[in-house]
């Protein structure tokens, strides 16, 4: 087919973060034809049942603990009830807001959108599910990724996470199964909320592939705040608590919580709510307790969305997590298909899908080839305290060379003041060999404001001494990156 009889130069799948930028820049900046298809809401996991609303959660949890402080600095504030359904209305109206926007930016860029399921026919050719075909030169796949339940009968009774954000009623308890970033910030948010929350963790410890020393204090300071962690401990068996053969168990918030239960912060005006629509759930876990909980969220990792979708059947690889398998250019084995973002299960933050759809966009429109970097990037896991961390833990970087570790762990003046047990973690992987700063992590309120401009060093291959040479901002929590003469200990 010759390139003008194309209906479009590149028709994109999907219309998240990485699909929606893509298209609006190939349209607005290259001039390029652009069709986007996308069967959900525009903004995609991001904007709609992700990193937007989850944040907006987590701001609205750590109000919990607003009053208490602001009473041991002399104020004298009392504590309301938190209003889920008022919140949840505010959050649902923002998200529609966002979506619009979407559809705005799309529109403003001249590209065409299509409220459709799309698949493939062949290396050129899309079918949409009202029934149209169109064709394009070019066809980008950025169509996400989505959560999944583990193998397990019932699975269905459990909430996977983009159900959180629509429930009628919050829980009075919960149990949450896993030690990703999902499980983790949800557990934090569903504490800070209110919900009795026990995690389950089949692992050592929470967030592996992080830094041991940051994720055991994120672990400690999570089980301080009341979330009932266990480690080592996973689900083997779930039912509805009404059908299960041997009747009612003592609930988790009646029994299974003891001292953390205790601990709870008693909120004021806590709904004590039904719990899930299903009902309350019976779960027996892999150390033979049996509880019940009104509601299970399966926190258990993401598989990108590529199924069913024609994919393989016009020769483009699907790896063994469903991930379209592409080179660094984000190209997959047919040439005119590329594929970014989640679906292609490289490093699953919004801010990369964006850049490999910019990059997609330079390589394709601009005529200039160019690889995606994926090396030093800074994530933050919203956590409360939240973690920060860019490059390499001390365990990964030790395996790789000797390295110096400059570590301080200390109780932070604002909250120290509040006579709260808090403490926070600022540390530096640095090479023995040539002094660059390998890793920083830090557990910190704000973490991800602060690994932000900490990345920007990392990523430059600072050395420590080029830290040291920086002088401190005083009184700072993050002032002790600059200020740490000794290391700790060498690895
Ligand atoms: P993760 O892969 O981070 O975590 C999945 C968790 O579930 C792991 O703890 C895993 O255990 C556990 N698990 C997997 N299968 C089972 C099972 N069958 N039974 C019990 N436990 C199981 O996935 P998430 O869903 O938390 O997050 C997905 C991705 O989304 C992240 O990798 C991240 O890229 C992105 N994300 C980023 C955020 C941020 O930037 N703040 C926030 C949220 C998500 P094990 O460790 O043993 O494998």
């Amino acid at each position: 087919m010759a390139e003008t009889e194309f209906d479009y130069d590149l028709f994109v799948i999907g219309g998240g973060s990485g699909g929606v930028r893509a298209a609006r820049v190939a349209a607005g900046e290259h001039g390029a034809r652009v069709g986007l298809a996308e069967h959900d809401r525009y903004g995609g996991t991001c904007v709609i049942r992700g990193c937007v609303p989850k944040k907006l959660m987590v701001f609205a949890s750590e109000y919990a603990h607003v009053v208490d402080e602001a009473n041991a600095y002399g104020w004298d504030h009392k504590a309301g009830g938190f209003d889920w359904s008022a919140f949840r209305g505010k959050l649902h109206s923002e998200l529609d807001r966002l979506e619009g926007v979407y559809r705005n930016l799309l529109k403003s860029s001249g590209v065409d959108t299509f409220d459709a399921r799309a698949t493939l026919k062949d290396a050129h050719t899309v079918a949409l599910s009202g029934g149209e075909t169109k064709t394009a030169k070019h066809i980008l796949i950025a169509t996400g990724g989505h959560p999944v339940r583990p193998d397990l009968p019932n699975a269905d009774l459990g909430i996977v996470s983009d159900d959180i954000f629509h429930l009628d009623e919050l829980p009075k308890s919960m149990l949450i199964i896993g030690g990703g970033y999902i499980a983790c910030e949800f557990a934090c948010i569903m504490n800070g909320l209110g919900v009795e929350v026990t995690q389950y963790y089949r692992g050592a410890q929470i967030l592996r592939g992080f830094d041991d020393e940051a994720r055991g204090l994120v672990a400690e300071s999570m089980r301080e705040n009341g979330v009932d962690l266990h480690l080592g401990t996973n689900i083997v068996e779930m039912s509805l608590a009404a059908d299960h053969k041997d009747g009612p168990m003592p609930t988790a918030s009646d029994a299974a919580m003891g001292a953390s239960a205790q601990q709870r912060r008693d909120i004021p005006g806590k709904s004590g709510a039904k719990g899930s629509r299903k009902g309350p759930i019976w779960v027996k876990s892999t150390n033979g307790t049996e509880k019940v909980f009104d509601m299970v969220m399966f926190a258990t990792g993401r598989d990108p969305s590529s199924r069913e979708m024609g994919l393989e059947d016009i020769g483009v690889s699907i790896g063994r997590r469903g991930e379209v398998v592409v080179n660094e250019y984000s190209q997959t084995g047919v040439p005119s298909i590329y594929a970014i973002g989640d679906v292609t299960n490289r490093v699953n933050l919004t801010p990369v899908a964006i850049r490999e759809g910019m990059a997609f966009v330079q390589t394709v429109f601009a005529a200039e080839p160019t690889p995606v970097d994926h090396e030093l990037i800074a994530s933050a896991i919203f956590t409360q305290p939240e973690m920060g961390t860019v490059g390499m833990s001390e365990e990964e970087a030790r395996d790789k060379e000797e390295v110096e570790i400059y570590c301080t762990s200390f109780r932070p003046m604002q909250t120290a003041f509040a006579g709260k047990p808090n403490r926070v973690l600022m540390k530096l992987v640095v090479s023995k060999k040539d002094r660059t700063v390998l890793g920083c992590h830090i557990v910190a309120p704000h973490a991800g404001e602060l690994i932000q401009l900490a990345g920007i060093a990392v990523k430059a291959k600072l050395t420590k001494e080029q830290f040291d040479a920086t002088c401190a901002v005083h009184p700072t929590m993050s002032e002790e990156l600059v200020t740490m003469r000794n290391p700790m200990r060498t690895a």
